[in-house]
C-alpha cells in the first residue's frame, strides 16, 4: 500500500524530556489519521517532525514518498499546516491574508485572488472577507487559518489541535470543513485532544501517551478493545439511585461509576440486563434510562492508560470531558 505519511521510530528529545520514543505512523493515501492524547504527549512534536520544521533525534519519516529531512523541500511544497495557534495576519483582512499567501507561494495575483475568494466562499466568510481579521471570532480565525493551509491546494494537510478552545457550534463547523476536504482526497494527520473529534472524522486512530503509540485502530476497533459493553441505568427517581448502584454492583459486581443522575458500569455479559430489570421490578424501582451501549473512546482512553486525556480524575463526569479540556486549554492561553 502507498502511504502518504509515513514514519518509523521516530525519536525526539528536549534535555531530560522525551517527547517522542519510537513513534510508528502510517496514513494511507486520502484517509484520514486521528492522533489522540493528552497535552504533553508528543502530538504537536510529531506534527513538526512531519511538516520538517524539526528534525528527529532518531527513526525515519517521509510524506508523499519524500523524506522528510533529506527531501524537505519537495515535502514542503505537498503539505498543509494549521497549528494549535492560529497564525493568520490580524491586521490584514480575510481576503488580504490569502492573496499574500498566495503570493508567496508563487502564484500570479489574479489566481491568488481567485483562489482566495473561492476558499472564502467554501469557508463562509466571503461576507468577512473585507473585515480586518482581528474582527473576526475564534472559529472564524480558524477558518480562515484553515484556508492559508489550503491555498497551495495541498495533498496531505496536518491538522494540529485545530478545533482547541473554540465553543461547540465552531468546532462541528470546522469539522464539516474537514470533511468536506476529505471528500476531496486530501490526506489528512489530525491531532486532538477530544475523543469525540476522532470518532467524528478520523478513519483510524494512535493514541498517544508519553511520546508513545499505546493504541491504534479504528474507533469500532479501538472501543471493542475494552471489551465491554456499557450498562447505564437511571432511575425516574433521585432516591432510588442508592439502590440502583446496589443493585448493578450484586449483578455485575463491580461498583458503577455515578455520572449525571445514572449508574454506569462496563459489562462482559449481556445478561446482566434482564438481571438488573427483574430485581429492580422486585424493588419497585422504575428506571428512567436502562441501556446497554458501546463504550465511547473516553472509556477506552481510560481503560488504555488509566486517566482521561485532559489528565481529570478517572470517575469525573465523561460527558463533561470536551468542555473541560477546552477550559483548560483556554487557561494556558490566557
Ligand atoms: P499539547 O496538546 O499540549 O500541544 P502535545 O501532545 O502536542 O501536547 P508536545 O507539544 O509534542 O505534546 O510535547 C511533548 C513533550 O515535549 C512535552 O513534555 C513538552 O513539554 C516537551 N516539549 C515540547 N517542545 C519543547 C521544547 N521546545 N523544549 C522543551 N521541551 C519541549
Amino acid at each position: 500500500m502507498r502511504y502518504a505519511i509515513q514514519a518509523e521510530g521516530l525519536v525526539k528529545r528536549y534535555g531530560e524530556t522525551v517527547a517522542l520514543d519510537g513513534v510508528d505512523l502510517a496514513v494511507p493515501q486520502g484517509r484520514l489519521l486521528g492522533v489522540l492524547g493528552p497535552n504533553g504527549a508528543g502530538k504537536t512534536t510529531a506534527v513538526r517532525i512531519l511538516a520538517t520544521l524539526l528534525r528527529p533525534d532518531g527513526g525515519t519519516a517521509s510524506v508523499g514518498g519524500f523524506d522528510v529531512i533529506r527531501q524537505a523541500h519537495q515535502v514542503r511544497s505537498l503539505i498543509g499546516l494549521t497549528g494549535q495557534y492560529a497564525s493568520v495576519d490580524e491586521m490584514l483582512t480575510g481576503v488580504e491574508n490569502l492573496v499574500m499567501i498566495g503570493r508567496l507561494l508563487g502564484m500570479p495575483r489574479a489566481e491568488s485572488r481567485r483562489r482566495a475568494a473561492e476558499l472564502l466562499e467554501r469557508f463562509a466568510l466571503s461576507d468577512a472577507a473585507g473585515r480586518a481579521a482581528k474582527t473576526y471570532s475564534g472559529g472564524m480565525r480558524r477558518r480562515l487559518d484553515l484556508a492559508a493551509s489550503l491555498v497551495g491546494r495541498p495533498q496531505v494537510l496536518f491538522l494540529d489541535e485545530p478545533t482547541t478552545g473554540l465553543d461547540p457550534r465552531s468546532r462541528t463547523e470546522l469539522w464539516s470543513v474537514v470533511r468536506g476536504l476529505m471528500a476531496d482526497g486530501v490526506t489528512v494527520l489530525l491531532t486532538t485532544q477530544y475523543l469525540e473529534e476522532a470518532d467524528q472524522l478520523a478513519d483510524d486512530i494512535v493514541v498517544f501517551d508519553h511520546g508513545r503509540v499505546i493504541a491504534s485502530g479504528t474507533s469500532d476497533e479501538l472501543k471493542a478493545t475494552t471489551g465491554a459493553q456499557i450498562l447505564e441505568v437511571r432511575p425516574l427517581q433521585a432516591d432510588h439511585l442508592e439502590l440502583v448502584v446496589q443493585v448493578v454492583s450484586d449483578v455485575v459486581g463491580i461498583s458503577p461509576e455515578l455520572n449525571g443522575g445514572k449508574a454506569v458500569v462496563p459489562v462482559r455479559d449481556p445478561a446482566v440486563l434482564p438481571a438488573v430489570v427483574r430485581r429492580l421490578d422486585e424493588l419497585g424501582v422504575v428506571a428512567t434510562e436502562l441501556a446497554l451501549r458501546k463504550s465511547s473512546l473516553d472509556e477506552v482512553f481510560l481503560a488504555i492508560t488509566g486517566h482521561l486525556p485532559q489528565d481529570g480524575p478517572a470517575s469525573e463526569n465523561v460527558e463533561g470531558v470536551v468542555d473541560t479540556a477546552a477550559t483548560a486549554k483556554e487557561k494556558t492561553f490566557a
